[in-house]
Order: C-alpha cells, then sequence, then structure tokens
C-alpha cells in the first residue's frame, strides 16, 4: 500500500479520531521502526512499517463500518454505568472494535453508524462538513404552519439558536402526525429540544439518513455492512 499521513494510518487503525492521534504523536508516544516519531504528517507505510503506540503495535484491523438500526431502549455507548443494554450487544457477530459514529437517544429508534475507522468518524462528525442528519418525528395532534416554519427557520435553544432545518410533512391526521426533519447541526438532544420549544410533542423519533447513508430496510436490531459504493461516496 501506499506511504500515508502518520496521524491517518493511527486514526484508521482505531486508536482515536485523527485529532486526538495528533497529540498522542506530539506527545511522544508512538515509534515508528522502533524509533519515536513526534512530527505530525510523517509518511509511514502500515504494511511494512512498524508502528506501535505506547508500546502496542497497532492492530492491521480491516477497516469496517456497520449501520445499525438502532431499536429503542438501547444507549449508544460502549459502557453504560446504569447497567442499560448497550448497541454494543447487537453486534456480537463483528470481531473488530467498533465504536458508535455519533448517537442517537436510548429512546430513539433508526441509522446509527458504528465503526472502528476514526478518520471516517473524524469526516462525519466535524461541523465543518456539514453532514445533513434527516429525522422521523412522530408527533401528537396536527402541527400548524406557523410551528413548522418556526422550526425551519430557527428556534432558540438554550445554547443558541437552531440553524435553518427542512421539514417535510409525511402525513397530518387530527391524532398524530409524521414530520421529516433535516438538520445539518449535531447537537445533544437537539431535535427533542427544538420540538419542545415550539411546543410539539414527540411520540416517536427515528433517524432514516445520515450524510449519504440511508437506513432502508434493515429491521429494527440488525445491522449491514456499508456497502463499495458507500465508502466511496464517503472519501
Ligand atoms: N436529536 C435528538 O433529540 N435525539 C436523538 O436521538 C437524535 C437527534
Amino acid at each position: 500500500s501506499q506511504p500515508e499521513r502518520l496521524q491517518k494510518v493511527l486514526a484508521q487503525a482505531g486508536v482515536a479520531s485523527r485529532r486526538r492521534c495528533e497529540e498522542i504523536i506530539l506527545a511522544g508516544r508512538v515509534t515508528v521502526d522502533g524509533q519515536v516519531c513526534t512530527v505530525l504528517g510523517t509518511k509511514v507505510n502500515p504494511s511494512t512499517q512498524r508502528i506501535e503506540v505506547d508500546g502496542q503495535p497497532i492492530q492491521a484491523e480491516r477497516r469496517v463500518a456497520v449501520i445499525l438500526h438502532k431499536p429503542t431502549s438501547y444507549v449508544t455507548t460502549v459502557s453504560d454505568p446504569e447497567g442499560r443494554r448497550t448497541v454494543m450487544e447487537l453486534l456480537k457477530d463483528i470481531p473488530e472494535r467498533l465504536f458508535p459514529v455519533g448517537r442517537l437517544d436510548y429512546d430513539t429508534t433508526g441509522l446509527l453508524l458504528l465503526s472502528n475507522d476514526g478518520e471516517l468518524a473524524n469526516r462525519l462528525l466535524h461541523p465543518r462538513h456539514h453532514v445533513d442528519k434527516v429525522y422521523r418525528v412522530t408527533v401528537l395532534d396536527m402541527p400548524d404552519k406557523e410551528t413548522i416554519a418556526r422550526l425551519e427557520q430557527g428556534v432558540a435553544l438554550e445554547d443558541g439558536m437552531t440553524q435553518p432545518a427542512t421539514v417535510r410533512v409525511l402525513r397530518m391526521h387530527p391524532r398524530e402526525s409524521v414530520l421529516e426533519l433535516t438538520i445539518r447541526e449535531g447537537r445533544n438532544r437537539q431535535v427533542r429540544r427544538m420540538f419542545e420549544a415550539v411546543g410539539l410533542v414527540i411520540k416517536r423519533l427515528k433517524r432514516v439518513k445520515f450524510g449519504v447513508l440511508e437506513l432502508g430496510d434493515v429491521a429494527p436490531g440488525d445491522w449491514r455492512l456499508l456497502s463499495r459504493q458507500e465508502w466511496t461516496a464517503l472519501y
């Protein structure tokens, strides 16, 4: 394979995000063929050179990414201090150590990306990359036009105004309606807080899209590997 920048090689091996890997390099924790390397951007070839972090060789692991259809009542962290079930239990068949790229609330369902590729995580989570997230939101009653317009224009939350969003009405019914909200930001509990701020009661929240990735027909609790086309679209 081609020589690549050291921090990129470390991130791809799942050591940490690229930012964190840069810090790890600068801290003198990385050796290349036995020599400490603190120079960011050093070109290395992981298939011919021995690269270690804190004396441990980095894994020449295959890069894996899966789209999981998260059911409700699972946390998206690797472990939970309260002992609740974590999405990791749904990925037991995958030998690689994956981590969630982004989060969904305990009660939220839908598309959760997991990977061992820190570089991929960096690309998708960094605000500068403007990744669209699409949520299907089932609400009580029937939201009126002004309420929908407020969601689209921006809502005042305690951490500031939300950026313009897009709302598509999928179903209007006096008892229960379904909106599809597209946002680019990814603040903590953002959708729930936006809807609460405009007085809408959420009954169900499901993420159906994350950038170019779509949940499609993956069943709840099930997962699929990213396709070659999806990898290409992300890199
Ligand atoms: N916004 C939320 O409020 N919750 C989620 O799980 C995802 C986005």
